[in-house]
Formats: C-alpha cells, sequence, structure tokens
C-alpha cells in the first residue's frame, strides 16, 4: 500500500499545447534528454530536414511537417515519472487535442515570445478551460527579438481570460538575452553560453551581487533593477490552489533551442503541477489512490508502425494499479477479459509494462472492442466514466469506393478510422454501405482518410463536397416520435451515426431555427456523449 500511494504521489501526466511552430517539438526534446530518455535530440530545424522529432511518426505527418495524432511519452526525472502527451498543432485535429487533454492533470501552453497569443493557442486554451486544466506558460524563442514581458503577459490575461504570475523575468531578449530573474528564489540565472545539447551553464547570483552589475550592460542593469522592483510591488502573491483550479497561470520565460531556463522551468513545473487528479464516475469521484483499477479510453489509433499492421486503444488509469495479466472488465461490452501486453511507449519504440499506475497511460492491443470513452475496471469494483464528448463537425463529403469491388475493404477502413475518432460517419437510414457520408471539423482530416485508405486498405475513394455546415443530434427517444414525421426544409437531411443516434444536417442557421419553430418537441443537442 505504501508503495502504490508513493508510486501514485510520484507520477506526473500533462499535456503540451501551442499554436504549430511556437516550439512543442523542441521542448518535448528537452524534456525527454534531461531525463535521459533520449540521447540527442533531433534537432528539429527546417520542417523539410529528414531528420524528425520523436513523437512524430506517421508518415503523413513526416510529409507535411505536423502532427496528426497525439503521442504518449514516458520517463523519469529527478525520482519522477513524467507522462507526456504530445497534441497535434493544427487546428484541423482539435478533437483529438480535447479527448488528449481529457487524459492529462496539466497542459504546458507553449507561446512565442515574438507573436505572443495566437489562434490556434486561443483555441486550445478554451478546451482547457472547459476542464479547468492547471495551465502553466511557457513563453519561448527569447533568443530573439521579444515583445515586452509586460505587454506578453497583459495578452494571455486579456484574450484568454486567465491570471498570469510571473515565475521568472527575462534579461533582455535577441542577442542580448542575459538570463532570468527568478522571483521565488530572489536570484539571477545568468547564463553562460549556449549548448543545444545541455542546459547551459548558469550562474546563480543574488540580485545585489556586485558580480551581477559588471556582468551586465548598464542599461540592462537598470532595467532589471526596475523589474524586480516593479514585480516585487505589484502585490501578486503567488497562489497554487488557484493554479490547480486553472484560474492563474505561472509563467516561464525561456529559449528551447538553445537551451536557455527550459531546465529550471522543468524543475519548478514538476513541483507547481499536481500528481494524478480524480475522475468522475457514475458511482462518484474515483480516487487516484483507491487500490482499485479503473482506467477509461480516450485515443485509439491504428497501424502507427507498419511493422505492427495493429491497433491500439491508450488508457489512462484513473485510480489503483495494473498488473500484466491481471482480469478486468471493459464495462459497455459487459466482457472480461485480460489485458495481456500492454505497451508504453517511447514514440516508436514500445515496450511491454509489467505493472503500471494511477496517472500512466497504457496502450493496449485492440481486437476492434474498443471505443473512445469506455471505461475498463476491477470487475469486482465497477464504475462508468462520463464520456467524451464528440463534437458536431463543419465539413461534409460523400464518400465512396473508386473500385466496386474493393466494398469490403472501403468498409472496414472507413469504419475502423471513424472507431478512432479520427472522422465521423453518417447513413441515410435504411441506406447500404456502398458511399458514407463523412463529418469533419478540418479539411486535412479529410485528406488523411483519403491516404490512409490508400495505404492502409488499399482503397481509392471519390469525395464529393455536401452543402451541409451544421449537425444536430435528435435527443428525443419517445416511443411515439416519429423523425421522418418532422417538418424540415426541403435542404435539411436525416442521418444516423455508428451507433444508431439520429442526427439532423442542416446548410444553415435559418434551417436549424425552421426545425426547432416547426417541431415543437423536438429536441437538439450539438455534441454527444456517446456517439
Ligand atoms: P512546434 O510546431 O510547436 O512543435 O514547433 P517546433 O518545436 O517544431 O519549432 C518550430 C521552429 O522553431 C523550429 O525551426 C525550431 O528549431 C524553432 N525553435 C524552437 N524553439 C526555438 C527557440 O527557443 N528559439 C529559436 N530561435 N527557434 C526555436
Amino acid at each position: 500500500m505504501a508503495d502504490l500511494k508513493k508510486e501514485i504521489e510520484n507520477r506526473r501526466t500533462f499535456a503540451i499545447i501551442s499554436h504549430p511552430d511556437a516550439g512543442k517539438t523542441t521542448i518535448t526534446e528537452k524534456f525527454l534528454l534531461y531525463g535521459g530518455a533520449i540521447q540527442e535530440a533531433g534537432m528539429v530545424k527546417g520542417k523539410k530536414n529528414s531528420r524528425h522529432a520523436v513523437s512524430d511518426w506517421m508518415e503523413i505527418e513526416k510529409q507535411r511537417g505536423i502532427s496528426v495524432t497525439s503521442s504518449v511519452l514516458q520517463f523519469r526525472y529527478e525520482g519522477k515519472c513524467i507522462n507526456i502527451l504530445d497534441t497535434p498543432g493544427h487546428q484541423d485535429f482539435s478533437e483529438d487535442t480535447y479527448r488528449t487533454l481529457m487524459a492529462a492533470d496539466s497542459a504546458v501552453m507553449v507561446i512565442d515570445a515574438s507573436k505572443g497569443v495566437e489562434a490556434q493557442t486561443r483555441k486550445l486554451f478554451k478546451v482547457c478551460a472547459m476542464r479547468g486544466v492547471p495551465i502553466f506558460t511557457f513563453i519561448n524563442k527569447m533568443d530573439r527579438e521579444a515583445r515586452d514581458p509586460y505587454e506578453l503577459l497583459e495578452d494571455i490575461e486579456n484574450e484568454l481570460g486567465i491570471g498570469t504570475y510571473a515565475v521568472n523575468w527575462p534579461i533582455g531578449s535577441g542577442k542580448r538575452f542575459k538570463g532570468v530573474y527568478d522571483r521565488m528564489d530572489d536570484e539571477v540565472i545568468a547564463f553562460e553560453g549556449a549548448d543545444f545539447r545541455h542546459e547551459v551553464k548558469a550562474q546563480r547570483l543574488s540580485i545585489d551581487d556586485p558580480i551581477l552589475e559588471g556582468m551586465l550592460p548598464e542599461d540592462q542593469y537598470q532595467t532589471l533593477i526596475d523589474d524586480v522592483e516593479l514585480l516585487s510591488g505589484a502585490g501578486d502573491e503567488f497562489d497554487l490552489k488557484a493554479v490547480h483550479e486553472g484560474r492563474l497561470s505561472p509563467v516561464f520565460f525561456g529559449s528551447a533551442l538553445t537551451n536557455f531556463g527550459v531546465e529550471p522551468f522543468l524543475k519548478k513545473f514538476l513541483q507547481m503541477t499536481p500528481p494524478p487528479t480524480a475522475r468522475t464516475a457514475d458511482i462518484g469521484v474515483i480516487d487516484p489512490f483507491d487500490p482499485h483499477f479503473s482506467a477509461f479510453v480516450f485515443k485509439i489509433q491504428a497501424n502507427m508502425n507498419k511493422a505492427h499492421r495493429d491497433r491500439v486503444a491508450f488508457m489512462r488509469i484513473c485510480s489503483g494499479k495494473f498488473e500484466r495479466g491481471q482480469d478486468v472488465l471493459h464495462v459497455q461490452s459487459g466482457k472480461k477479459m485480460v489485458l495481456a501486453a500492454p505497451q508504453q511507449l517511447m514514440a516508436q519504440d514500445r515496450s511491454i509494462v509489467d505493472e503500471a499506475y494511477a496517472g500512466d497511460i497504457i496502450g493496449i492491443f485492440d481486437p476492434g472492442v474498443f471505443s473512445i470513452g469506455d471505461t475498463v475496471c476491477d470487475p469486482k469494483h465497477k464504475c462508468v466514466f462520463s464520456g467524451i464528448p464528440t463534437f458536431a463537425p463543419e465539413l461534409f463529403a460523400v464518400v465512396r469506393q473508386k473500385d466496386t469491388l474493393k466494398r469490403k475493404q472501403f468498409v472496414k477502413g472507413v469504419e475502423q478510422i471513424a472507431q478512432e475518432g479520427a472522422i465521423q460517419i453518417f447513413r441515410e437510414p435504411n441506406a447500404g454501405m456502398e458511399s458514407v457520408i463523412v463529418g469533419v471539423v478540418g479539411v486535412l482530416q479529410f485528406e488523411v482518410l483519403e491516404y490512409r485508405l490508400k495505404n492502409e486498405y488499399n482503397v481509392e475513394i471519390i469525395r464529393e463536397n455536401l452543402p451541409y455546415e451544421h449537425v444536430r443530434w435528435v435527443e428525443n427517444d419517445e416511443e411515439d416520435f416519429d423523425i421522418k414525421k418532422l417538418q424540415l426544409t426541403s435542404d435539411t437531411k436525416i442521418v444516423e451515426d455508428l451507433k444508431g443516434n439520429s442526427l439532423l444536417l442542416f446548410t444553415s442557421p435559418w434551417n436549424i431555427t425552421y426545425a426547432t419553430d416547426h417541431n415543437e418537441n423536438l429536441r437538439l443537442a450539438d455534441f454527444s456523449e456517446n456517439a
């Protein structure tokens, strides 16, 4: 028992979010480097460079230089067991990010110091705010000309509506970036020369150390003294409770590429970010320290590695300990099963785990039984975690196979990709599967579908875009409710999702209003908990 408590207390599970190019991959690599999980950073310079960051694994990601899916990386650092959930930066894959954030206990938001809050930062932040996830901010690229730090903080507060607390403060930027002043330890970390492989050599000096005055150019020294005075007079107390409730974001300045301030950030972040937090299930709040195993599936991914053509369900352990070969209950199917070969992933390298604890993410070989949001638990202590909402797609197309002889592969491919949550599929009631209606949030998802069907299932498709832009799930399930009798505009379409739920596709918001105005009892929802 003491072991269980210690193991769980030592775990830290977080996601890294950013607008593309802000430096998420670079900072992830630096973390792995400090933890000894990799020997050398990929040094992702240009996106065309042939060497890729360890966390980008799919072929399409390599070609496009974007992260399509989230990967999970585990490493140890200073006695802590750390799980990093990488998330796609591109907005077309926000839904995947949302699901990943359900599995995290906090998020690190990487911001480009010359740009401040960008479009995708805003979107991803909203998703964190919806769940009250604690957010830590790393303002990156201080080795380039940066915006004024006061302005950057103001930007975060105004744009995102969250309080900020600068844990450290930059001394200059660009060529004049000399280090940071650590407000909590009341000392200056002055950097001495760059080293891309390791944390740079740094000297820790008290703010009134005379060496400091000699070390900095006169104007920078004066600015530093003024800043320190201003900050101490600001009267904003550091409040860890507010951080844990997602109301206050601790802010750090640094440069991931040149290794300025990344390790000091990691150390402080690990002290402040919470150990595994409790999750809500039907029977109440599940305490992570509860010895009975429970977990939920937040991601399904097929064919991650050409050498293993299989499908992996990723689950976040919410309570207790998992041991290899243990009997578990898959609640949604009601089946007992043995999770024989759970895997932990270090990007492309997989290793079999013998045990895992609350806070950990494990990948389980999935013979096609799991769906996103499913619960897996100790058969004697059944619980059901609340589902992961499915968001309304905004783009629709009819998709069919070019070669009619390949219908079987087509159906299998489309269904599997939809089960993974990479796309949503709909059918007209009573229609066959010769063609399906595919719904996505971003147009790149269509391209991923096309690419994967061709490469993994050997099926070429024809896609015809549809004019619909809005979808609503019909919530009525009364006996006397007949969807065919609804009064709808002629361009509104009735369809069903994979689980047989009824939906309406609309071309405009006006048509939604028409539907609700002309059908008194109709209840519509813009997301589904059990799609
Ligand atoms: P991601 O899209 O957020 O994962 O961003 P990457 O980590 O791939 O970084 C995007 C680009 O910015 C790459 O060319 C990096 O080398 C560069 N970069 C990342 N961090 C820094 C930094 O601290 N300073 C500078 N100058 N460039 C950086």
